[in-house]
Protein backbone atom coordinates (compact mmCIF):
# COMPACT_ATOMS: atom_id res chain seq x y z
CA UNK A 1 0.00 0.00 0.00
CA UNK A 2 2.76 2.31 0.93
CA UNK A 3 4.15 1.56 -2.21
CA UNK A 4 1.73 2.46 -4.33
CA UNK A 5 0.70 6.06 -2.02
CA UNK A 6 4.50 7.19 -2.30
CA UNK A 7 4.11 6.24 -6.52
CA UNK A 8 0.64 8.41 -6.81
CA UNK A 9 2.56 10.87 -4.81
CA UNK A 10 5.80 11.26 -7.24
CA UNK A 11 2.94 10.69 -10.44
CA UNK A 12 0.79 13.75 -9.00
CA UNK A 13 4.43 16.02 -8.13
CA UNK A 14 5.57 14.84 -11.69
CA UNK A 15 1.93 15.80 -13.29
CA UNK A 16 2.02 19.60 -11.49
CA UNK A 17 5.84 19.81 -12.25
CA UNK A 18 4.38 19.33 -16.24
CA UNK A 19 1.66 21.92 -15.75
CA UNK A 20 3.91 24.51 -14.74
CA UNK A 21 6.65 23.80 -17.27
CA UNK A 22 3.65 23.70 -19.75
CA UNK A 23 2.59 26.86 -18.52
CA UNK A 24 5.36 28.50 -18.60
CA UNK A 25 6.14 27.79 -22.48
CA UNK A 26 2.75 28.88 -22.71
CA UNK A 27 2.94 32.59 -20.77
CA UNK A 28 6.18 32.77 -22.75
CA UNK A 29 4.83 32.33 -26.18
CA UNK A 30 1.87 34.78 -25.45
CA UNK A 31 4.26 37.69 -24.17
CA UNK A 32 6.54 37.85 -27.00
CA UNK A 33 4.52 36.95 -29.70
CA UNK A 34 1.54 34.66 -30.66
CA UNK A 35 1.74 31.28 -30.23
CA UNK A 36 2.13 29.40 -33.03
CA UNK A 37 0.97 25.30 -32.63
CA UNK A 38 2.01 22.34 -34.95
CA UNK A 39 -0.87 20.22 -36.16
CA UNK A 40 -0.07 16.47 -37.27
CA UNK A 41 -2.14 13.69 -38.33
CA UNK A 42 0.28 10.73 -38.63
CA UNK A 43 -0.97 7.68 -40.56
CA UNK A 44 1.14 4.40 -41.09
CA UNK A 45 3.39 5.65 -44.37
CA UNK A 46 2.39 9.36 -44.19
CA UNK A 47 2.58 12.53 -42.39
CA UNK A 48 0.65 15.27 -42.38
CA UNK A 49 0.94 18.85 -40.59
CA UNK A 50 0.12 22.17 -40.55
CA UNK A 51 1.90 25.45 -38.64
CA UNK A 52 -0.76 27.40 -37.96
CA UNK A 53 -0.54 31.43 -36.27
CA UNK A 54 -2.98 31.47 -33.03
CA UNK A 55 -3.28 35.08 -33.44
CA UNK A 56 -4.98 35.29 -36.94
CA UNK A 57 -5.54 31.18 -36.96
CA UNK A 58 -4.18 32.14 -40.44
CA UNK A 59 -2.18 28.92 -41.62
CA UNK A 60 2.27 29.69 -41.83
CA UNK A 61 2.99 26.13 -43.43
CA UNK A 62 1.71 22.93 -44.15
CA UNK A 63 3.11 19.63 -46.03
CA UNK A 64 2.71 15.64 -46.31
CA UNK A 65 5.30 13.60 -45.87
CA UNK A 66 5.00 10.59 -48.05
CA UNK A 67 6.16 7.14 -48.14
CA UNK A 68 7.90 6.77 -44.46
CA UNK A 69 9.64 3.48 -44.13
CA UNK A 70 9.10 2.68 -47.19
CA UNK A 71 11.73 3.77 -51.06
CA UNK A 72 10.92 7.33 -52.31
CA UNK A 73 10.02 8.98 -49.15
CA UNK A 74 9.76 12.71 -49.78
CA UNK A 75 8.04 15.55 -47.80
CA UNK A 76 5.69 18.47 -49.56
CA UNK A 77 6.23 21.47 -48.03
CA UNK A 78 4.43 24.85 -48.52
CA UNK A 79 5.50 28.44 -47.07
CA UNK A 80 1.88 29.54 -47.76
CA UNK A 81 2.90 33.04 -47.15
CA UNK A 82 5.01 32.54 -50.27
CA UNK A 83 2.65 30.72 -52.03
CA UNK A 84 5.75 28.41 -52.56
CA UNK A 85 5.63 24.20 -52.63
CA UNK A 86 8.94 22.48 -52.56
CA UNK A 87 9.39 18.78 -52.96
CA UNK A 88 12.04 17.61 -50.92
CA UNK A 89 13.23 13.56 -51.56
CA UNK A 90 14.96 11.85 -48.44
CA UNK A 91 15.06 8.81 -47.16
CA UNK A 92 13.30 8.80 -44.45
CA UNK A 93 13.35 4.96 -41.65
CA UNK A 94 10.34 6.12 -39.62
CA UNK A 95 8.24 9.00 -38.21
CA UNK A 96 11.02 10.30 -36.10
CA UNK A 97 12.84 10.91 -39.36
CA UNK A 98 9.61 12.59 -40.80
CA UNK A 99 8.90 14.84 -37.77
CA UNK A 100 13.12 15.89 -38.03
CA UNK A 101 12.72 16.68 -41.84
CA UNK A 102 9.32 18.94 -41.14
CA UNK A 103 11.03 20.80 -38.17
CA UNK A 104 14.33 21.22 -40.57
CA UNK A 105 12.14 22.53 -43.23
CA UNK A 106 9.97 24.86 -40.57
CA UNK A 107 13.16 26.74 -39.58
CA UNK A 108 14.82 26.60 -43.21
CA UNK A 109 16.45 29.87 -43.98
CA UNK A 110 14.97 29.55 -47.44
CA UNK A 111 11.57 27.51 -47.28
CA UNK A 112 10.99 27.94 -43.69
CA UNK A 113 8.69 30.28 -41.44
CA UNK A 114 9.95 30.05 -37.86
CA UNK A 115 13.62 30.70 -37.38
CA UNK A 116 13.90 28.15 -34.10
CA UNK A 117 11.83 25.14 -33.19
CA UNK A 118 11.07 26.90 -29.61
CA UNK A 119 8.98 29.33 -31.62
CA UNK A 120 6.42 26.29 -31.62
CA UNK A 121 3.97 26.47 -28.28
CA UNK A 122 2.44 23.02 -28.81
CA UNK A 123 1.96 20.16 -30.78
CA UNK A 124 -2.01 18.74 -31.30
CA UNK A 125 -2.49 15.48 -32.61
CA UNK A 126 -5.37 14.04 -33.96
CA UNK A 127 -6.14 10.59 -32.69
CA UNK A 128 -8.55 8.77 -34.46
CA UNK A 129 -10.14 6.26 -31.10
CA UNK A 130 -10.65 7.76 -27.59
CA UNK A 131 -13.44 5.37 -27.04
CA UNK A 132 -14.83 5.94 -23.61
CA UNK A 133 -11.51 7.02 -22.05
CA UNK A 134 -11.23 10.10 -23.44
CA UNK A 135 -14.14 12.75 -23.78
CA UNK A 136 -12.44 15.33 -24.82
CA UNK A 137 -8.69 16.22 -25.92
CA UNK A 138 -6.04 16.06 -23.44
CA UNK A 139 -2.52 16.81 -22.82
CA UNK A 140 -0.31 13.91 -23.59
CA UNK A 141 0.89 12.45 -20.02
CA UNK A 142 2.33 9.03 -19.45
CA UNK A 143 -0.55 7.32 -18.31
CA UNK A 144 -2.58 8.85 -21.62
CA UNK A 145 -0.01 6.74 -23.29
CA UNK A 146 -0.81 4.32 -21.96
CA UNK A 147 -5.04 4.67 -21.94
CA UNK A 148 -4.40 5.16 -25.99
CA UNK A 149 -3.19 1.90 -25.96
CA UNK A 150 -5.75 0.47 -24.59
CA UNK A 151 -7.98 2.36 -27.36
CA UNK A 152 -6.03 0.51 -30.18
CA UNK A 153 -7.88 -2.78 -30.27
CA UNK A 154 -10.85 -0.67 -31.67
CA UNK A 155 -8.97 1.52 -34.27
CA UNK A 156 -6.23 -1.18 -35.26
CA UNK A 157 -5.31 0.41 -38.07
CA UNK A 158 -5.55 4.05 -37.52
CA UNK A 159 -4.25 4.45 -33.70
CA UNK A 160 -0.85 2.93 -33.99
CA UNK A 161 0.62 5.48 -36.48
CA UNK A 162 -1.09 8.30 -34.43
CA UNK A 163 0.81 6.94 -31.23
CA UNK A 164 3.87 6.59 -33.26
CA UNK A 165 3.67 9.97 -34.46
CA UNK A 166 3.25 11.00 -30.89
CA UNK A 167 6.32 9.58 -28.96
CA UNK A 168 8.37 10.40 -32.51
CA UNK A 169 7.55 13.98 -31.80
CA UNK A 170 7.87 13.84 -27.67
CA UNK A 171 11.79 12.34 -28.37
CA UNK A 172 12.53 15.67 -31.06
CA UNK A 173 10.56 17.85 -28.69
CA UNK A 174 10.53 16.71 -25.02
CA UNK A 175 9.59 20.20 -23.55
CA UNK A 176 6.98 21.50 -26.13
CA UNK A 177 3.33 20.55 -24.65
CA UNK A 178 1.52 17.48 -26.78
CA UNK A 179 -2.30 17.20 -26.77
CA UNK A 180 -4.20 14.72 -28.02
CA UNK A 181 -7.66 15.48 -29.94
CA UNK A 182 -9.92 12.35 -30.95
CA UNK A 183 -12.17 12.31 -33.54
CA UNK A 184 -14.49 10.08 -31.01
CA UNK A 185 -14.52 12.30 -28.27
CA UNK A 186 -17.04 15.09 -29.31
CA UNK A 187 -19.80 12.28 -29.69
CA UNK A 188 -19.11 11.38 -26.00
CA UNK A 189 -21.96 12.97 -25.24
CA UNK A 190 -24.30 10.92 -26.26
CA UNK A 191 -26.88 9.20 -24.10
CA UNK A 192 -26.63 5.15 -23.59
CA UNK A 193 -29.81 5.32 -25.46
CA UNK A 194 -28.63 6.53 -28.62
CA UNK A 195 -25.25 4.99 -28.59
CA UNK A 196 -26.52 1.47 -27.28
CA UNK A 197 -27.11 -1.40 -29.42
CA UNK A 198 -29.40 -4.27 -28.87
CA UNK A 199 -27.21 -6.91 -28.02
CA UNK A 200 -26.70 -8.42 -24.88
CA UNK A 201 -25.34 -5.95 -22.40
CA UNK A 202 -22.18 -8.22 -22.30
CA UNK A 203 -21.16 -7.16 -25.66
CA UNK A 204 -20.89 -3.79 -24.25
CA UNK A 205 -19.36 -4.28 -20.83
CA UNK A 206 -16.84 -7.29 -22.08
CA UNK A 207 -16.04 -6.36 -25.86
CA UNK A 208 -17.11 -2.48 -25.36
CA UNK A 209 -19.27 -2.76 -28.64
CA UNK A 210 -21.54 0.49 -29.09
CA UNK A 211 -21.79 3.61 -31.07
CA UNK A 212 -18.46 5.90 -30.88
CA UNK A 213 -18.99 7.93 -33.84
CA UNK A 214 -16.17 9.67 -36.21
CA UNK A 215 -15.58 12.84 -37.77
CA UNK A 216 -16.01 14.66 -34.36
CA UNK A 217 -13.54 16.84 -35.04
CA UNK A 218 -15.61 18.64 -37.80
CA UNK A 219 -19.23 18.34 -36.51
CA UNK A 220 -17.71 20.31 -33.37
CA UNK A 221 -15.63 22.83 -35.68
CA UNK A 222 -18.95 23.27 -37.61
CA UNK A 223 -21.55 22.97 -35.19
CA UNK A 224 -19.29 25.94 -33.57
CA UNK A 225 -18.53 28.09 -36.55
CA UNK A 226 -22.55 28.01 -37.18
CA UNK A 227 -23.73 29.52 -34.04
CA UNK A 228 -21.13 32.28 -34.93
CA UNK A 229 -22.39 32.78 -38.52
CA UNK A 230 -26.03 32.92 -36.80
CA UNK A 231 -24.81 34.87 -33.90
CA UNK A 232 -26.20 32.94 -31.42
CA UNK A 233 -25.32 30.68 -28.28
CA UNK A 234 -24.41 27.24 -29.13
CA UNK A 235 -26.11 26.27 -26.34
CA UNK A 236 -29.78 27.99 -27.72
CA UNK A 237 -29.41 25.61 -31.12
CA UNK A 238 -30.54 22.99 -32.63
CA UNK A 239 -28.29 21.57 -35.77
CA UNK A 240 -27.97 18.41 -38.01
CA UNK A 241 -24.32 18.98 -38.93
CA UNK A 242 -23.87 16.70 -42.67
CA UNK A 243 -20.01 15.93 -43.08
CA UNK A 244 -20.24 14.78 -46.55
CA UNK A 245 -17.22 13.66 -48.23
CA UNK A 246 -15.82 10.02 -48.93
CA UNK A 247 -16.76 8.84 -45.81
CA UNK A 248 -19.61 10.60 -44.61
CA UNK A 249 -21.07 11.28 -41.18
CA UNK A 250 -24.47 13.11 -39.99
CA UNK A 251 -24.77 14.34 -36.37
CA UNK A 252 -27.31 16.01 -34.17
CA UNK A 253 -25.81 18.65 -32.06
CA UNK A 254 -28.33 20.00 -29.56
CA UNK A 255 -27.06 22.82 -27.18
CA UNK A 256 -23.85 22.09 -28.19
CA UNK A 257 -23.52 19.04 -27.81
CA UNK A 258 -23.56 15.69 -30.01
CA UNK A 259 -26.77 13.52 -28.83
CA UNK A 260 -26.52 11.67 -31.62
CA UNK A 261 -24.33 9.91 -34.92
CA UNK A 262 -24.75 8.33 -38.05
CA UNK A 263 -21.16 6.31 -37.89
CA UNK A 264 -21.37 4.04 -35.14
CA UNK A 265 -18.64 0.95 -34.13
CA UNK A 266 -16.63 1.74 -37.24
CA UNK A 267 -16.68 4.52 -39.91
CA UNK A 268 -19.04 1.93 -42.07
CA UNK A 269 -22.42 2.83 -40.38
CA UNK A 270 -24.44 5.39 -41.32
CA UNK A 271 -25.10 6.46 -45.39
CA UNK A 272 -23.81 5.00 -48.02
CA UNK A 273 -20.47 6.13 -48.38
CA UNK A 274 -17.58 6.54 -51.48
CA UNK A 275 -17.34 3.24 -51.47
CA UNK A 276 -18.61 2.22 -47.66
CA UNK A 277 -22.28 0.35 -46.84
CA UNK A 278 -23.38 2.67 -44.72
CA UNK A 279 -26.11 0.96 -42.88
CA UNK A 280 -27.75 -2.61 -43.88
CA UNK A 281 -29.79 -5.69 -42.36
CA UNK A 282 -26.35 -7.15 -40.36
CA UNK A 283 -28.07 -10.43 -41.79
CA UNK A 284 -26.61 -9.93 -44.82
CA UNK A 285 -23.14 -10.52 -43.15
CA UNK A 286 -24.23 -13.54 -41.87
CA UNK A 287 -25.46 -14.81 -45.09
CA UNK A 288 -22.76 -13.69 -47.35
CA UNK A 289 -20.27 -15.92 -44.99
CA UNK A 290 -23.14 -18.40 -44.81
CA UNK A 291 -22.17 -18.72 -48.35
CA UNK A 292 -19.22 -19.34 -48.57
CA UNK A 293 -17.35 -15.77 -48.31
CA UNK A 294 -14.91 -15.25 -45.41
CA UNK A 295 -15.24 -12.74 -42.64
CA UNK A 296 -11.89 -10.64 -44.20
CA UNK A 297 -13.28 -10.99 -48.02
CA UNK A 298 -17.10 -9.41 -46.59
CA UNK A 299 -14.91 -7.02 -45.02
CA UNK A 300 -13.73 -5.84 -47.67
CA UNK A 301 -16.47 -5.72 -49.79
CA UNK A 302 -18.24 -3.32 -47.54
CA UNK A 303 -15.37 -1.06 -46.83
CA UNK A 304 -13.58 -1.25 -50.39
CA UNK A 305 -16.43 -2.39 -53.27
CA UNK A 306 -19.70 -1.04 -52.00
CA UNK A 307 -21.05 2.68 -51.32
CA UNK A 308 -21.95 4.64 -54.30
CA UNK A 309 -18.81 3.22 -56.13
CA UNK A 310 -20.39 -0.76 -55.78
CA UNK A 311 -23.74 0.50 -56.73
CA UNK A 312 -22.68 2.52 -59.91
CA UNK A 313 -19.87 0.69 -61.08
CA UNK A 314 -18.69 4.19 -62.12
CA UNK A 315 -16.06 6.06 -59.48
CA UNK A 316 -16.43 6.44 -55.55
CA UNK A 317 -16.53 10.30 -56.74
CA UNK A 318 -19.27 12.07 -56.59
CA UNK A 319 -18.11 14.50 -59.87
CA UNK A 320 -18.25 11.33 -62.25
CA UNK A 321 -21.37 10.13 -60.69
CA UNK A 322 -23.08 13.67 -61.59
CA UNK A 323 -21.71 13.39 -64.82
CA UNK A 324 -22.39 9.88 -65.48
CA UNK A 325 -25.79 10.33 -64.41
CA UNK A 326 -26.52 13.62 -66.63
CA UNK A 327 -25.21 10.90 -69.55
CA UNK A 328 -28.27 9.29 -68.86
CA UNK A 329 -25.98 6.18 -66.71
CA UNK A 330 -29.38 4.38 -64.43
CA UNK A 331 -27.09 3.20 -61.79
CA UNK A 332 -25.16 6.11 -61.08
CA UNK A 333 -28.40 8.28 -60.76
CA UNK A 334 -29.48 5.53 -58.36
CA UNK A 335 -26.48 5.91 -56.32
CA UNK A 336 -26.99 9.79 -56.28
CA UNK A 337 -30.82 8.81 -55.12
CA UNK A 338 -29.60 6.23 -52.58
CA UNK A 339 -27.07 9.00 -51.10
CA UNK A 340 -29.32 12.11 -50.86
CA UNK A 341 -32.57 9.80 -49.66
CA UNK A 342 -30.54 8.82 -47.08
CA UNK A 343 -28.82 11.42 -45.89
CA UNK A 344 -32.63 13.38 -45.64
CA UNK A 345 -34.09 10.85 -43.49
CA UNK A 346 -31.28 11.70 -41.37
CA UNK A 347 -31.62 15.13 -40.81
CA UNK A 348 -35.88 14.06 -40.29
CA UNK A 349 -34.64 11.31 -37.33
CA UNK A 350 -32.54 13.81 -36.07
CA UNK A 351 -34.90 16.81 -35.91
CA UNK A 352 -37.28 14.56 -34.18
CA UNK A 353 -34.86 13.29 -31.56
CA UNK A 354 -33.62 16.99 -30.83
CA UNK A 355 -37.61 18.16 -30.77
CA UNK A 356 -36.70 20.36 -33.47
CA UNK A 357 -34.17 22.06 -35.30
CA UNK A 358 -32.79 25.49 -35.99
CA UNK A 359 -29.89 24.86 -38.72
CA UNK A 360 -28.67 22.45 -40.83
CA UNK A 361 -25.14 22.79 -42.04
CA UNK A 362 -23.49 21.04 -44.89
CA UNK A 363 -19.93 20.38 -44.95
CA UNK A 364 -16.77 17.94 -46.36
CA UNK A 365 -15.87 17.27 -50.02
CA UNK A 366 -19.73 16.61 -51.50
CA UNK A 367 -21.37 19.26 -48.87
CA UNK A 368 -19.12 22.03 -49.53
CA UNK A 369 -19.26 21.52 -53.44
CA UNK A 370 -21.74 19.62 -55.14
CA UNK A 371 -24.89 22.50 -54.78
CA UNK A 372 -27.16 19.76 -56.92
CA UNK A 373 -26.66 17.24 -54.14
CA UNK A 374 -27.22 19.43 -51.39
CA UNK A 375 -29.99 20.67 -53.30
CA UNK A 376 -31.57 16.80 -53.76
CA UNK A 377 -31.19 16.65 -49.90
CA UNK A 378 -33.16 19.38 -48.87
CA UNK A 379 -36.35 19.05 -51.64
CA UNK A 380 -39.11 18.25 -50.13
CA UNK A 381 -38.53 19.24 -46.48
CA UNK A 382 -40.06 22.82 -46.77
CA UNK A 383 -43.05 21.30 -44.34
CA UNK A 384 -40.32 20.91 -41.90
CA UNK A 385 -39.04 24.39 -42.75
CA UNK A 386 -36.32 23.49 -44.08
CA UNK A 387 -35.75 25.17 -48.14
CA UNK A 388 -33.37 26.42 -49.72
CA UNK A 389 -32.50 29.35 -52.58
CA UNK A 390 -31.14 27.88 -55.72
CA UNK A 391 -28.79 31.37 -56.11
CA UNK A 392 -27.51 31.53 -52.89
CA UNK A 393 -27.10 27.11 -53.37
CA UNK A 394 -24.72 28.12 -56.06
CA UNK A 395 -22.20 30.45 -53.97
CA UNK A 396 -19.05 28.88 -52.77
CA UNK A 397 -17.62 29.42 -48.95
CA UNK A 398 -18.98 29.98 -45.19
CA UNK A 399 -22.68 30.93 -46.76
CA UNK A 400 -26.08 31.03 -45.21
CA UNK A 401 -28.33 29.39 -48.43
CA UNK A 402 -31.35 29.41 -46.83
CA UNK A 403 -34.96 31.00 -48.74
CA UNK A 404 -36.06 33.84 -46.97
CA UNK A 405 -39.22 32.54 -45.57
CA UNK A 406 -36.91 29.43 -44.68
CA UNK A 407 -37.99 28.58 -40.86
CA UNK A 408 -34.75 26.78 -40.26
CA UNK A 409 -31.41 27.92 -41.81
CA UNK A 410 -29.43 26.10 -43.99
CA UNK A 411 -25.52 26.87 -44.46
CA UNK A 412 -22.55 25.82 -46.54
CA UNK A 413 -19.70 25.67 -43.73
CA UNK A 414 -15.65 24.74 -44.98
CA UNK A 415 -14.69 22.23 -42.23
CA UNK A 416 -11.04 22.62 -40.58
CA UNK A 417 -9.75 19.90 -38.73
CA UNK A 418 -6.54 21.26 -38.15
CA UNK A 419 -8.08 24.52 -36.75
CA UNK A 420 -10.07 23.13 -34.17
CA UNK A 421 -7.46 20.86 -33.10
CA UNK A 422 -4.96 24.01 -32.62
CA UNK A 423 -7.98 25.26 -31.23
CA UNK A 424 -8.50 22.80 -28.82
CA UNK A 425 -4.27 22.22 -27.72
CA UNK A 426 -4.29 25.89 -26.97
CA UNK A 427 -7.14 25.70 -24.66
CA UNK A 428 -5.52 22.81 -22.91
CA UNK A 429 -2.28 24.30 -22.59
CA UNK A 430 -3.33 27.95 -21.62
CA UNK A 431 -5.00 26.04 -19.15
P1 LIG B 1 -12.45 12.60 -47.30
O1 LIG B 1 -13.58 11.87 -46.65
O2 LIG B 1 -11.48 11.70 -48.01
O3 LIG B 1 -11.79 13.63 -46.41
P2 LIG B 1 -13.40 14.89 -48.78
O4 LIG B 1 -14.15 15.56 -47.70
O5 LIG B 1 -12.16 15.54 -49.27
O6 LIG B 1 -13.13 13.37 -48.47
O7 LIG B 1 -14.39 14.68 -50.02
C1 LIG B 1 -13.96 14.06 -51.16
C2 LIG B 1 -15.13 13.93 -52.09
O8 LIG B 1 -15.71 15.20 -52.34
C3 LIG B 1 -14.69 13.44 -53.47
O9 LIG B 1 -14.74 12.05 -53.53
C4 LIG B 1 -15.74 14.04 -54.35
O10 LIG B 1 -16.76 13.08 -54.50
C5 LIG B 1 -16.33 15.19 -53.58
N1 LIG B 1 -16.14 16.48 -54.27
C6 LIG B 1 -15.08 17.29 -54.22
N2 LIG B 1 -15.27 18.39 -55.00
C7 LIG B 1 -16.49 18.25 -55.56
C8 LIG B 1 -17.29 19.03 -56.45
N3 LIG B 1 -16.85 20.20 -56.93
N4 LIG B 1 -18.49 18.54 -56.81
C9 LIG B 1 -18.93 17.37 -56.34
N5 LIG B 1 -18.24 16.61 -55.47
C10 LIG B 1 -17.04 17.02 -55.10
Amino acid sequence: MGDIANQMALSLILKIKDKIKYKYIARKQKGTESMKILVINAGSSSLKYQLINMDSHEVMAKGLCERIGIEGSNLQHTNVAHDEKTVIEKPMKDHGDAIAMVIDALVDEKIGVIKSMDEIGAVGHRVVHGAEEFADSCMVTDAVMKALEKCTPLAPLHNPPNIIGIEACKKIMPDTPMVGVFDTAFHQTMPAKAFMYALPYECYEKDRIRKYGFHGTSHKYVSQKAAEVLGKNKEDLKIVTCHLGNGSSISAVDGGKCVDTSMGFTPLDGVPMGTRTGSMDPAVVTYLINKGMSAKDVDNLMNKKSGVQGVSGVSSDFRDLSAAAKDGNERARLALDMFTYQVKKYIGSYAAAMGGIDAVVFTAGVGENDAATRAAIVDGLDFMGIKIDEAKNAARGTVDISAADAAVKTLVIPTNEELMIAIDTQRLVEG
